[in-house]
């Protein structure tokens, strides 16, 4: 056997050595390491560098130093045996010490890996032997072998991350902690990256690190990973680094991104993406089984709200009564800082006084007109989460939703909700308030008409009052409540003339000129109806007897000031106290009396029942 046939079994027994004793519990760099170690011994070489090929690139053992590309340059350098151009090409980056090489391929000729090392004469005199190519197969089967039995290790590991990822997942319905354990899986996998989370705005989370996807700044690559579903790779050399962007994508969408920022000359291998788009995935499956569950107990929920608000609309509430349930419900639901209701009069908008404080006072029409303007504009709901003015500043209140009241089509009115923070309401939340509102709308309409017919039947259409039967109820049920009140009968003086003078249209004009002088003057103590022909009743509840006194001396004086032609009254005045204990009837025949004594003193002045004379 030649020296050189002994060196081939020499190679032969290390590597299987090698193979034997250490692949089980060695790293592939290790195994690497130990192989060069190897070489260098068998040829007495003192320098020697590893590189492995990986994703279309040389990458030495010893990864700072550096990186060569392309692979075709050195596919043709081989045939020539020694490497001159791949030597020259490297000296210049740290391994000016070589000046051989060797490349290792697999069966089918693919690259493995490469040795580049400084020579020797033992090599030498090795390398001019047709033994060359025999030890370069015996190596690139070695080499090829850890080199396979490494990827399915891997593999294997990453699967086995991938199966313990997904039973995580999938024992949790709560999309934090799935987005968490993302985030440890991927940063325990890539300790080396920085990773970072993207989620779109409709995700609704208490993560403490993620950012908002923004459409608006987002790069390129990025935007394409969001849109697309497909993981993308960016060599960003103005940032100086890689830019991975794998989508968190479920079945029915895209909920964000997993961003890591590598270094710039990596490259992510097949394998590293073909995990990260795998967890993304499964952790995209996971959201969207997480927020399914919620979404059906939130259906649930809604379907509740929605079912027990047409309960009480459909009630016969007043008007304030049933938006004050309404504005309840809303806060509860949907916790907005402000809500508004606003009614159509006219051209116009009139605030309901059940809105929220915002909308009350001094500040109500600043607040409200930028929204007024608006809503002229639309007969649709609005849903706008990310408000801004004309001229692109920010508004205070930057979500808001605004659901029309409507009637046959008509908009009779709007509800409004406002939140200070963007993104504040979801479109899930947004279309419930529209099927609340819609169902609520008719409920709301009828009983504006309700109200608007009850007036048209509580008022005398000549003079605007209350009709006899409205005062009845009304001081009934002051008297059940044993409430002091003052009853006062007025009658116009000597008014057959004023007819027969001036005709019945002019007699029914002072009777307007009255009627509206004393619904001013009782718009904030009693009600003033009109009792009969030209006869009007006050009720003055709560107002102590003296007072009333000076109140009706005070409007006999007025009367033929506020009239023309100019005309007095009389007034006949009883009063109630609890303790009395007369009926309404009473009360009523009481002040008839007075005034039929008034009438019978002269006219134009004040009678009291049961006070020993007139009252001038
Ligand atoms: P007195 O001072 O005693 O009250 O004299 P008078 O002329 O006012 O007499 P009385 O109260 O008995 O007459 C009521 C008159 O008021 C009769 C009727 O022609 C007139 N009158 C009643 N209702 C109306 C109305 O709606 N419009 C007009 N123009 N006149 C009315
Ligand atoms: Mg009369
Ligand atoms: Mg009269």
């Amino acid at each position: 056997m030649t020296d050189h046939q002994l060196t081939i079994k020499n190679v032969k027994c290390e590597m299987i050595e090698l193979f034997i004793g250490k692949m089980d519990y060695h790293t592939l760099d290790e195994m690497l390491n130990s192989f060069t170690l190897l070489f260098m011994r068998q040829f007495e070489i003192d320098r020697a560098t590893f590189f492995l090929y990986e994703n279309n690139r040389f990458v030495p053992l010893n990864k700072e130093e550096c990186i060569v590309h392309s692979t075709d340059n050195y596919t043709k350098e081989e045939k020539f045996g020694l490497g001159t151009s791949l030597i020259s090409h490297l000296i210049g980056r740290g391994f000016g010490f070589a000046d051989d090489y060797l490349i290792f391929r697999g069966n089918d000729q693919s690259p493995l890996g490469a040795l580049i090392f400084k020579s020797t004469e033992q090599w030498h005199a090795f390398a001019a032997t047709p033994y060359l190519s025999e030890l370069k197969m015996i190596y690139g089967k070695f080499i090829a072998q850890i080199v396979d039995k490494d990827h399915l290790m891997q593999k294997e590991k990453n699967y086995r991350k991938l199966f313990e990822i997904t039973e995580f997942f999938n024992s949790t319905m709560d999309s934090n902690v799935i987005l968490e354990g993302m985030m440890k899986t991927i940063n325990e996998l890539f300790p080396m990256y920085e990773s970072e989370l993207l989620l779109s705005h409709d995700q609704n989370t208490n993560m403490q690190t993620y950012r908002l996807f923004d459409y608006l700044h987002e790069r390129g690559s990025t935007i394409d990973a969001f849109l697309s579903g497909e993981l993308t790779v960016e060599h960003a050399s103005d940032l100086q680094c890689t830019i991975l962007n794998a989508p968190i994508r479920g079945r029915q969408g895209i909920y964000g991104l997993l961003q890591m920022n590598a270094p710039l000359t990596t490259d992510f291998s097949y394998t590293q993406k073909n995990l990260i788009r795998m967890i993304g995935n499964a952790a995209g499956s996971a959201l969207e089984n997480a927020s399914l569950y919620a979404q059906s107990h939130r259906l649930v929920n809604d379907l509740q709200l929605v079912n027990d608000a047409s309960k009480i609309l459909n009630s016969n509430l007043p008007l304030n009564e049933m938006l004050s349930y309404l504005k309840e419900q809303l806060l509860k639901a949907f916790k907005p800082n402000e809500i508004a209701f606003l009614f159509v009069d006219g051209e116009e908008y009139k605030i309901s006084p059940e809105s929220t404080a915002l909308f009350i006072g001094n500040r109500a029409n600043a607040s409200i007109q930028p929204i007024i303007i608006r809503l002229k504009e639309e007969e649709e709901a609005i849903f706008d989460p990310n408000r801004t003015d004309d001229n692109g500043h920010l508004k205070e209140f930057r979500s808001l939703a605004a659901l029309p009241i409507t009637d046959q089509k008509v908009v009779k009115g709007w509800v409004i909700l406002l939140h200070k923070e963007e993104y504040y309401f979801s479109f899930d939340n947004f279309k419930l308030m529209r099927s609340l509102i819609s169902h609520s709308s008719l409920a709301i309409s009828n009983i504006i008409l309700r109200d608007q017919l009850q007036e048209l039947v509580n008022k005398d259409t000549l003079t605007k009052l209350f009709t006899r039967s409205y005062l009845n109820k009304a001081v009934e049920k002051s008297m059940e409540k044993n409430e002091e009140a003052v009853f006062l009968l007025v009658d116009i003086d000597d008014f057959k003339h004023v007819n027969d003078t001036y005709g019945h249209a002019t007699g029914d004009l002072v009777l307007q000129q009255i009627s509206e002088f004393l619904l001013e003057e009782t718009e904030a103590i009693g009600i003033v109806s009109r009792w009969g022909g030209e006869e009007i009743a006050l009720f003055l509840p709560s107002v102590p007897l003296n007072d009333s006194i000076a109140f009706a001396k005070a409007i006999i004086e007025q009367i033929p000031q506020v009239t023309n032609p100019e005309v007095t009254i009389s007034i006949g005045l009883s009063s109630w106290e609890p303790q009395k204990g007369i009926a309404f009837k009473e009360l009523f025949q009481q002040a008839d009396k007075a005034l039929y004594e008034a009438k019978n003193k002269g006219k134009n002045q004040l009678v009291i029942h049961g006070a020993a004379s007139t009252v001038h």
